[in-house]
């Protein structure tokens, strides 16, 4: 589903990522790992068309799309969730399921309001759908600046849905929830998987990540020292040197 070949993004001196490979297939759970500022939301930020690599290719569904717009990307069935929550806290929790949903719409040019009031009910039914699954329903009509922090990781989850995508990339989603919600959270990413969702997880909550993932693919510098199934990268004297220093 997605294939990503001698993939970098150089920042001046930095090699944020610098000549990776993996591939997504569909319907896999493919974990992103690494310490901290190895390279991961760099990764996704290329994938997702946010930066324009220094080299490499990106293809999606056999598409190389390192150079087509993020809004087009949108469209084509990439969605992301931010490692940094980015929602309009200004508008209801429904509105910014809205704006997603016509996302691609609105960056292509089309008059939001014309979109508005010829609103498709497929779209609605897509958007109720998203929040039944996030456990937002009754809070639809609530300012997303309203709600609790695990409730504003769900309704990122949840606009990431409202586009409809093939391969749904969740950069940290368990950062900064308790048990309780990394459980249910857990619950969700396998259910989605059952939709026929393809997932790309970036994960620091290692439990997390070895119970959901098909796959992980490790990260260091910018370069991947790993690939395999969960038991086989925990197993690997590289992937535990980098994440605790020593052999
Ligand atoms: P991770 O998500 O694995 O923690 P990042 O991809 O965020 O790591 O960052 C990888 C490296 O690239 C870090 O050294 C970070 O400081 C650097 N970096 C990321 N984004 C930028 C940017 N926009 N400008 C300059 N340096 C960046
Ligand atoms: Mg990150």
């Amino acid at each position: 589903m997605l294939e990503v070949r001698g993939l970098a993004k150089h920042f001046g001196g930095v090699r944020a990522v610098d000549g990776i490979d993996f591939a997504i297939r569909p319907g896999e759970i493919f974990g992103l790992i690494g310490p901290n500022g190895s390279g991961k939301s760099t990764t996704v930020n290329l994938v997702c068309g946010l930066y324009e690599p220094t080299a490499g290719q990106i293809l999606f569904e056999g598409q190389d799309i390192a150079r087509v717009p993020t809004h087009k990307r949108l469209a084509l069935g990439l969605a992301r969730t931010f490692q940094n929550i980015r929602l309009f806290a200004n508008l209801t929790v429904w509105e910014n399921l809205w704006m997603a949903e016509n996302a691609p719409a609105h960056q292509a040019g089309t008059s939001f309001l014309k979109r508005w009031v010829g609103g498709r009910s497929d779209a609605r039914e897509r958007i109720t759908r998203a929040l039944e699954f996030s456990g937002l329903a009754h809070r639809a009509d609530d300012l997303a600046g309203s709600l609790a922090f695990g409730e504003q990781r769900r309704l990122e989850l949840a606009r990431a849905l409202a586009a409809k995508p093939k391969l749904l990339l969740l950069d940290e989603p368990a950062a900064g929830m308790n048990a309780g919600e990394i459980a249910q959270l857990d619950e969700r990413i396998r259910a989605l998987q059952g939709q026929g969702y393809t997932i790309l997880l970036i994960e620091h909550h290692m439990e997390l990540v070895m119970a959901v993932t098909d796959r992980v693919c490790v990260l260091n510098f910018g370069r991947k020292i790993a690939e395999g199934t969960p038991a086989e990268v925990q197993a690997d004297p590289a992937v535990r040197e980098a994440y605790l220093g020593t052999a």
